[in-house]
């Protein structure tokens, strides 16, 4: 087989492709529309199944770079009812070792030929040519035709419309991101609520979860079942006021659980 595959999203599930195309001799171009590898952090941890991840890195020979990555002990799981009584805490392995994303990306994207991916190509849209062909747009300008297109371009994929109707929806609920760094000496209240993995504290519509990262990271994602249209309502340019703002809905809770949100050392960002 020698047909050249065209991957549009150079995400985990592109970049996976790629590299096992590439190890049975198959050559692969993937579109990305970042401008770089670094054009934006990765988010966070990614726990890797025994049953889906875990063969999907086998089958792209990359098993013992990805033993690298795995953060020890980041497994931990750990419960907290709102006044910080711990309910429930197991750092037990399940065989889902954490690695982080970007980390995990960048020995994908190593693993390449180079070349392989092309950066800077945001998809406009793809048009069906006929016979399994397909000329895919730039928004930047120029086209390529293709005998076998892949649609890995995430959530607001431009190929999937040549299969499905079916649009994003919001779901009624947003995730506001924090970060404290160095969480042991400069946060230790929330360091060690927190502990060694990750921490769920939740109530009806809303929840605090955190994950420690490597270096003492801790990466907070605070859970609203709120409208889009009440997050338009917190000022996110304010970093001071939106953090206040957003610790305000758990109001009563362990100041070490909303230490997480008030104490960061980065502007707070909605996920919606
Ligand atoms: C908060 C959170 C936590 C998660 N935790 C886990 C976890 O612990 N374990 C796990 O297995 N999964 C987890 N997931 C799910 C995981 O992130 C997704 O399953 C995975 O990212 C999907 O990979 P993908 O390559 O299909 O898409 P994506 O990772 O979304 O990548 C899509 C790529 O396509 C690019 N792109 C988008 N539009 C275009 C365009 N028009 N033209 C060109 N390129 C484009 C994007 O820039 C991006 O690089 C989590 C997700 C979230 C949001």
């Amino acid at each position: 087989m020698n047909t050249h595959v065209t991957i549009i999203g150079a995400g985990l599930g592109g970049l996976v492709l790629a590299r096992v195309l590439h190890v049975h001799g198959i050559p692969s171009t993937v579109y990305e529309a970042e401008a770089s590898p670094a054009a934006r952090a990765q988010g966070g941890m990614l726990d890797i199944h025994e049953d889906n991840g875990q063969p999907a890195l086998e089958a792209a020979g990359l098993t013992d770079g990805f033993r690298d990555l795995v953060l020890e002990g980041r497994e931990a799981t750990r419960i907290l009812a709102r006044d910080g009584t711990v309910l429930f805490d197991d750092d037990s392995a399940r065989g889902r070792p954490e690695v982080l994303r970007g980390e995990l990306r960048r020995l994908l994207l190593d693993s390449l030929p180079a070349g392989t991916v092309r950066w800077g190509h945001k998809v406009s849209g793809v048009r069906a040519l006929g016979g399994g062909r397909h000329e895919v747009g730039f928004a930047g300008g120029g086209t390529v035709v293709t005998s076998l297109l892949v649609g890995a371009d995430g959530a607001w994929s431009r190929v999937r419309p040549l299969l499905s109707d079916a649009a994003p929806e919001y779901i009624g609920r947003s995730f506001v991101e924090t970060y404290l760094y160095d969480a042991d000496t400069r946060h230790p209240a929330a360091a060690k609520a927190v502990g060694g993995g990750s921490l769920f504290a939740l109530a009806p519509g809303k929840g605090i979860q955190a994950h420690r990262e490597s270096g003492g990271t801790l990466h907070t994602y605070v859970a609203l079942s709120e409208s889009q249209d009440w997050f338009a309502g917190v000022d996110f340019t304010d970093a001071d006021a939106a953090a206040v703002r957003i610790a305000s809905e758990f109001d009563g809770w362990a100041p070490e659980l909303t230490a997480l949100i008030t104490e960061s050392d980065t502007a707070p960002v909605l996920r919606p």
